[in-house]
């Protein structure tokens, strides 16, 4: 990999000065071992979906869960998505991985239905290269078919990187989803080249802040403001938020204080297994309460 990686390095423009070292050599050797392994994962059994609650901060109800995928490859045991995504992404295997991440959460939906379970609404992630394919929403309604799922359980995760790549296009598309009924977030908000006017000109309905910024809200004021500021801008445009990686109480009273409306964490849960989900307490709670019913 040497070679390819000094190619890489020259590719990368004069006035960049790289030098090989093992380090490097070594990341990328894993990232290729992380694309081949990747493609074979598809053919089997190794990738897994599960689900973390979001939580309505006021009545402490679980209100939707956030499709994570989970893959334990038997070379490289646990690879954590926040690496091995890029990688998907880079390489193009994000599309059928995107596919199948659907598909699997589909059948999910469907297990859970049929086990008299209440679904709550299921946020799925999708990557800027999936969105900017023309068969997406194509695909994506003919598998909803399939199964059966009505688009209003359906929430879509986008981060900011797409709509600085194309926003018309993606206004388009986004305007179509919502109108079918599916729910629209802005994931990880906050950490990218955030521009207001996303929030002002398209059909969001939940903004979230990325968890950097919860993690230190008690002991960093300035993190507490922008949390802040987030808040009420976003409330000032009819969207809720969402605050992501909650993990301790003192976190939870300030996002309470500041009118925060719904939340996720190892706090109230961390992803959990689709066949944990039938025991588990807080969705045992939400079909209690007979509000999805109609
Ligand atoms: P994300 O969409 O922002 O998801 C939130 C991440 O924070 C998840 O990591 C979740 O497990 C983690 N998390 C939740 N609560 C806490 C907490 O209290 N503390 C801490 N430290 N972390 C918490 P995960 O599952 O490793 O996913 C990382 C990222 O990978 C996701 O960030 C998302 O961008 C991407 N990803 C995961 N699954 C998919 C997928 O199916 N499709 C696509 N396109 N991307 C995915
Ligand atoms: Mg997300
Ligand atoms: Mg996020
Ligand atoms: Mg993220």
């Amino acid at each position: 990999y040497a070679d390819m990686a000094v190619h890489r390095a020259k590719a990368a423009g004069r006035a960049t000065y790289y030098f090989y070292d093992g380090e490097m050599g070594r990341q990328f050797a894993r990232n290729v071992r992380i694309e081949t392994r990747l493609r074979h994962a598809l053919q089997s059994e190794s990738l897994e979906m599960h689900f973390q609650p979001k939580v309505d901060l006021i009545s402490e109800r679980c209100v939707g869960m956030e499709a994570l995928l989970r893959w334990s490859d038997a070379e490289l045991g646990v690879v954590s998505p926040a690496e091995f995504i890029p990688i998907a992404e880079q390489t193009g295997i994000i599309l059928p991985l995107g596919e199948w991440v659907f598909e699997q959460t589909f059948r999910h939906i469907l297990e859970w239905q049929e086990q008299g379970i209440k679904v709550p609404p299921i946020a799925i992630n999708c990557s800027a290269a999936q969105l900017k394919r023309a068969d997406f929403l194509p695909k994506l309604l003919a598998l909803l078919d399939t199964y059966q799922i009505d688009p209003s359980l359906l929430e879509i995760e986008v981060t900011e990187s797409i709509l600085i790549e194309d926003a018309k296009g993606c206004a388009e598309l986004l305007q179509q989803m919502s109108r079918l009924g599916m729910r629209l977030a802005i994931d990880d908000f906050g950490t990218g080249y955030s521009s207001l006017s996303y929030l002002k000109d398209l059909p969001f309905h939940y903004v979230k802040i990325d968890q950097v910024f919860i993690r230190d809200i008690v002991a960093d004021k300035s993190h507490a403001a922008l949390t802040r500021a987030i808040i009420s801008l976003s409330h000032s445009l009819n969207l809720k938020v969402i605050a992501e990686g909650i993990t301790s109480l003192e976190q939870l009273a300030l996002l309470r204080e500041y009118g925060c409306d719904i939340g996720q964490g190892y706090l109230f849960s961390m992803a959990l297994g689709a066949h944990s989900m039938a025991n588990d307490p807080m969705i045992a709670a939400l079909n209690e309460q007979h509000s999805f019913d109609d």
